[in-house]
């Protein structure tokens, strides 16, 4: 995930385009860089930072001229560095191009690029586009471009500019895109917040299209060459809302990106070709919670014993480590303090570390001995909802990997969406309950860790205090809290412990208790059990986590939404923890 913004005109291009990448900093914010048509020349200037500090070094508004494209930068091919950022160059510097997404075919690319004496100057995927552009081009730029898109596979979002053509040519399949249409003027952004406030017109471009954009004009037409009508929306969103495309809130906005999270993280390469002894899983909040679906999933599938162990305790544990073990970091930010001494702890007795890492190039990061990022893009919201799916996902993946096989879920992606489409159904739960003051969690085997995230975004965001229990240990006490004050979410799909769960739900009915189960469709049992059920769909028993979080997330935001609460940044918490 990455901002691109671009500007044609009769205005100058570059304080405008500075503008809009502070808008879409939120969406990628490690290198930054601009590109200017003028005088029949191409000037890219650009460096690794956040905007305000690589502005002070390139002075983007004293670019001149009316034509330009720019790029915040959320690395995934190659850290962040000058030689990354974007724009890039082809070698006669007539052509640049910004990019948002992942070329997953760009390996070959560049050898195929390489072999026709074409020289890389970054280590990114996107580079190959505009050396593709340059030898494609034979007089008209989108022609051009249209060539190019037959050798891309992957997910993207680009702009082109050449040094003479007055116009900008887009491409997009799979990142967003939104054209900005003004007077005498034309606006690209990632999303609206680009160039809200300078015109209310624009138009969505679809996957597998193309643009040519010029001052007057926007032409729309599929990767085949057929023109395509142009479809343009008046929005009435202030700033603020358009930087969350519509939504409440980041939170929310970050709950619904979660099928598209899912796909990426799939996609990404993993492979454990030594297999330890033993894992230690070491993290903290929301991943040590996806680390617990880890050690139920690597220990069935894959008969490798794992143990859980909370960053900030491990560090001043003085564990048995051996070298046969593999000590598996999981953090969003890869800042997280506790996490990062446990990784160095690891190191100094000699035991190969793992990190899950969402941020590419952070600290934990670089200190591993293998790193898989889980490519959930930056997360605003501090309350974790779609880094916690890119880290189950990446789990799986671990845990399969061990075990020699390849995590492939059919569907899986399309299951998420689907049950995002309870929100109402949620949304309805939390009018009802969002008084308590109290709540209790329960699941049991790999629904227990599930619990404890559900009750953990409760407390977070909406002040609540809320506990997780594994179901059967209930009776050994917290049970005693148990009355009508104190509402119990049950997480009780039709799996493997389904009837033991159910029996301990049982053991609250009795006591007065109010039961909110979350159950899989068509099962008309737990209705008898509950006062409130929300279904999810059915799948494969170990698939659930998926499908559990989502209305679990949903839950923590509207009963937080209704109590009024500073959902996006909750009292007393930051969002990557990096002191003890
Ligand atoms: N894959 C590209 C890179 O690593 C683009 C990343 C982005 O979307 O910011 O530079």
């Amino acid at each position: 995930m990455c901002g691109i913004a671009g500007y044609i005109g009769l205005r100058q291009a570059s304080p405008l385009l500075l503008e809009a990448l502070r808008r879409l900093e939120y969406r990628g914010y490690d290198s930054v860089g601009m590109a200017i048509q003028h005088d029949n020349c191409v000037e890219i200037r650009k460096g690794p930072g956040k905007v305000a500090a690589v502005d002070s070094e390139c002075h983007f508004a004293e670019m001149p001229g009316t034509l330009g494209i720019s790029h915040t930068r959320w690395s995934t091919h190659g850290g962040p560095s000058q030689r990354n950022a974007h724009p890039f160059f082809d070698a006669s510097k007539r052509f640049a191009v910004v990019h948002n997404g992942i070329i997953e075919n760009y390996l070959e690319l560049k050898e195929l690029l390489r072999r026709d004496g074409v020289v890389f100057s970054s280590d990114t995927d996107s580079e190959v586009i505009v050396h593709l552009t340059s030898q494609n081009f034979k007089g008209d730029l989108l022609e051009a471009v249209r060539s190019v898109v037959k050798h891309l596979q992957g997910a993207y979002a680009f702009c082109v500019i050449n040094n003479v053509d007055r116009e900008i040519i887009v491409a997009r399949n799979g990142s967003p895109l939104v054209i900005g249409i003004g007077q005498g003027e034309n606006f690209i952004g990632s999303d609206v917040s680009a160039f809200v406030e300078h015109t209310k017109k624009v138009m969505y471009l679809d996957d597998f299209s193309l643009a040519r954009i010029t001052k007057d004009n926007v032409q729309v037409s599929d990767f085949a060459g057929n023109p395509l009508p142009l479809q343009v929306k008046t929005i009435d969103w202030d700033l603020e809302q358009a930087q969350k495309q519509g939504y409440k809130h980041f939170m929310l906005k970050e709950i619904f990106e979660q099928p598209q999270v899912a796909q990426d993280s799939l996609k990404q390469a993993v492979s454990i070709t030594v297999r330890p002894a033993r894992i230690i899983i070491v993290a903290c909040g929301t991943a040590s919670y996806a680390g617990y679906v880890g050690k139920y999933l690597i220990e069935k599938l894959a008969d490798v014993p794992v143990i859980n162990e909370i960053a900030s305790e491990f560090r001043y544990q003085e564990p048995p480590l051996s070298k046969d073990d593999l000590v598996v970091a999981i953090s969003q930010s890869g800042e997280t303090a506790d996490t990062l001494a446990a990784v160095r702890l690891a190191k100094k007795h000699g035991v190969k570390t793992l990190g899950l890492i969402n941020v590419v190039d952070s600290t934990i990061a670089r200190e591993v001995d293998q790193v898989i990022y889980t490519r959930a893009g930056p997360e605003i919201g501090v309350a974790s909802t779609k880094a916690f799916m890119s880290q189950l996902v990446t789990l799986y993946k671990v845990a399969y990997s061990l075990a020699d096989r390849t995590f492939d879920p059919q569907q899986l992606v399309s299951l998420i969406t689907k049950v995002l489409e309870m929100q109402p159904q949620v949304k309805e739960i939390a009018q009802k309950y969002y008084h308590h003051p109290h709540f209790l969690y329960i699941g049991r085997n790999r629904n227990f860790p599930l619990a404890l995230e559900g009750a953990l975004k409760l407390k977070e965001i909406s002040y609540i205090h809320a506990e997780a229990y594994a179901a059967g240990e209930l009776k050994h006490g917290p049970i005693a809290l148990v009355s009508d004050e104190m509402p119990t979410v049950a997480l009780c799909p039709q799996d493997q412990v389904y009837a033991k769960t159910i029996s301990n739900i049982e053991e609250i009915k009795a006591r007065q208790g109010r039961i909110i189960s979350i159950a899989t469709e068509g099962d008309e049992r737990i209705k008898s059990v509950s006062d409130d059920v929300l279904y999810v769909p059915k799948v494969d028993d170990i698939l659930y986590p998926f499908m559990l979080v989502v209305p679990l997330q949903l839950l923590a935001y509207h009963i937080a939404d209704l109590k009024g609460c500073d959902i996006d940044k909750p009292r007393n918490l930051a969002k990557s923890v990096t002191v003890e």
